[in-house]
């Protein structure tokens, strides 16, 4: 069973971090210092003065083998915990270690006050604090996940906490977890969840590269899994496709406590995710991504469906999966094409609120290949962060729609000769002109967000043969029709978008 330590010099705020973390991942809390004085029948400072630090670090590391069988829980650990390499083993074999850092100001302003609970600080808190730091700081340099907490809220911090780890619960339409992780772990998540019969859906493409990686995995954890191989691609997004699944399902003897696992982008999520919703009434399904565009957004939300000679996503249903596992490894033989386009929901997420991320796609393509775990963990947590806050798209999830209502005019309007990052891309920079020219946004914002898709070799003009007024007519069309007024969600800076009403579809080109 896998723990998520929280780990950092007294100050930090360990415990009250880890609290909340818990209470976002849906996990039990423990502190392991509670369990010291439980186990010790006194307090620590007490167990300091009559006994000595030498017998509180046994105590330390008995009451870490005591949480080896506890059920997987957020643990904060005292700022030494660690130190004795014994411990450090244990952790590392038990979990994840997440090092929570803070500069020495504010350290000493979170502790002064409490100083006298804390016996190996006592005397003058900054001098004892500054040694400590000293002595332990190669220590402390040695953990690779980390978050620097100064300057921000618990909950901020919690939430950092979660992109460090690749690990979210979503609880607003049903009830799932979305770890980043490794492919080979499938087998015992679905084990641990009580999963049942598992069945991989994936196209013919994908299962060249990964399907034997996924059935090696489940038959490991000691499933029989079975699979069926569709042909690749939207066009067959459709419901003879579905219908196809239903059958292969049938043929296979699937049954209500089957688990469908969707391995594949986002044409194999909706697809399967919606022949599971359907099937005997619905069935569980997994998610596994392996386009950036699923990872990021797609298999995120519980949004299945398919695509009616009339129009996409005609048809569908909102059936939310069991777990999502995205191993971003998986990116490795993506066609450079299909991670740019995946990039554009990436840079749109960076707008919509985390200016940080945004800077990181402006390093351009190459330095994404060598960092796909940390975009692919910042870009989740904005998406998930909107979906859980508004599921059913009543009001704010429509700020994921920036750069789409152009974007998917242009896209229909190509004859879907763009990918549909592209046409976003195009979308975004036609409207956040539009934005700057209204005043919704300031001087430079549209320059500065063309300027980071270029670096990442997306295009943001719309070709020149593509006509204004087709594009403007499919607009009206996309969005409901013969509606007078359409909803953008326009970006004013970068990490903050608006929903805004424009009447003059003409303006906006
Ligand atoms: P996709 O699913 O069409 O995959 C693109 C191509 O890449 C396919 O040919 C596939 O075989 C191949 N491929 C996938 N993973 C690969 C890998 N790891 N290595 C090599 N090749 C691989 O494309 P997409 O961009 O992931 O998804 C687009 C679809 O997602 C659209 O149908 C769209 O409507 C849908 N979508 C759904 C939601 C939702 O909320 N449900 C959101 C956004 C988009």
């Amino acid at each position: 069973m896998t723990h998520i330590f929280l780990y950092g010099p007294p100050g930090t705020g360990k415990s009250t971090i880890g609290k909340l973390l818990a209470l976002n991942l849906n996990l039990p809390f423990i502190d392991l210092d509670r369990v010291i004085e439980t186990n010790a029948g006194m307090s620590i400072p007490q167990i300091m003065e009559h006994r000595g630090e030498a017998t509180f670090r046994d105590f330390e590391s008995s009451a870490l083998k005591f949480i080896q069988n506890e059920k997987e829980s957020v643990v904060a650990l005292g700022g030494g915990a660690l130190l004795q390499n014994e411990n450090r083993e244990f952790a590392r074999k038990a979990g994840k270690v997440v090092l929570l850092t803070a500069g020495l100001d504010t350290l000493v302003e979170r502790i002064n006050g409490s100083s006298n609970t804390r016996p190996l600080l006592l005397g003058d808190l900054r001098a004892q604090l500054s040694a400590m730091l000293a002595q332990r700081r190669e220590h402390y340099n040695s953990f690779t996940l980390r978050v620097q907490v100064d300057g921000k809220s618990a909950d901020e911090n919690a939430r950092q906490a979660q992109i460090a780890l690749g690990r979210f619960h979503l609880g607003a339409m049903g009830e799932y977890d979305v770890v980043v992780g490794n492919m080979e772990q499938i087998g015992d998540l679905l084990y641990e969840r009580g999963l049942h019969n598992p069945m991989v859906v994936t196209d013919e493409i994908i299962a060249k590269f990964h399907l034997e990686g996924v059935m090696a995995s489940l038959r490991a954890a000691g499933f029989e899994p079975t699979e069926s191989i569709l042909p690749a691609g939207e066009a067959y997004k459709n419901l003879e496709t579905v219908n196809r699944l239903w059958i292969s399902f049938l043929e296979n003897r699937l049954d209500r406590k089957s688990t469908v696992l969707a391995l594949g982008g986002g044409v194999i999520g909706d697809l399967a995710g919606f022949a599971a919703s359907t099937y005997m009434r619905g069935i569980n399904w997994i998610g596994i991504p392996t386009t950036l565009l699923s990872m990021v957004d797609a298999s995120l939300g519980g949004k299945t469906g398919f695509d009616l000679p009339e129009g996409k996503n005609l048809i569908g249903s909102f059936h939310p999966p069991k777990l999502v596992l995205a191993d971003p490894s998986l990116l490795l033989t993506l066609s450079d094409r299909e991670l740019r386009s995946g990039m554009a929901e990436v840079v749109k997420h960076g707008i919509i609120s985390d200016p940080e991320l945004f800077d990181l796609c402006g390093h351009g393509l190459d330095w994404v290949k060598n960092n796909l775990e940390e975009i692919v963990k910042r870009a989740m947590a904005v998406k998930i962060k909107v979906i859980e806050e508004d599921p059913y798209e009543k009001g704010f999830r429509a700020a994921l729609n920036l750069g789409h209502t152009v974007g998917h005019a242009v896209e229909l309007v190509s004859r879907f000769e763009l990918r549909h990052g592209e046409a976003v891309a195009i979308g975004m920079v036609a409207e956040a002109k539009y934005a700057v020219r209204v005043g919704v946004a300031g001087v430079g914002l549209d320059e500065a967000i063309a300027k980071t898709l270029s670096a990442l070799g997306l295009p943001i003009d719309i070709p020149k043969e593509i006509p204004r007024e087709e594009i403007i007519r499919a607009m009206r069309v996309d969005k409901k029709k013969n509606a007078n007024v359409i909803q953008f969600a326009l970006p004013v800076e970068i990490g903050r978008v608006e929903l805004v009403d424009v009447a003059d579809l003409e303006s906006i080109l």
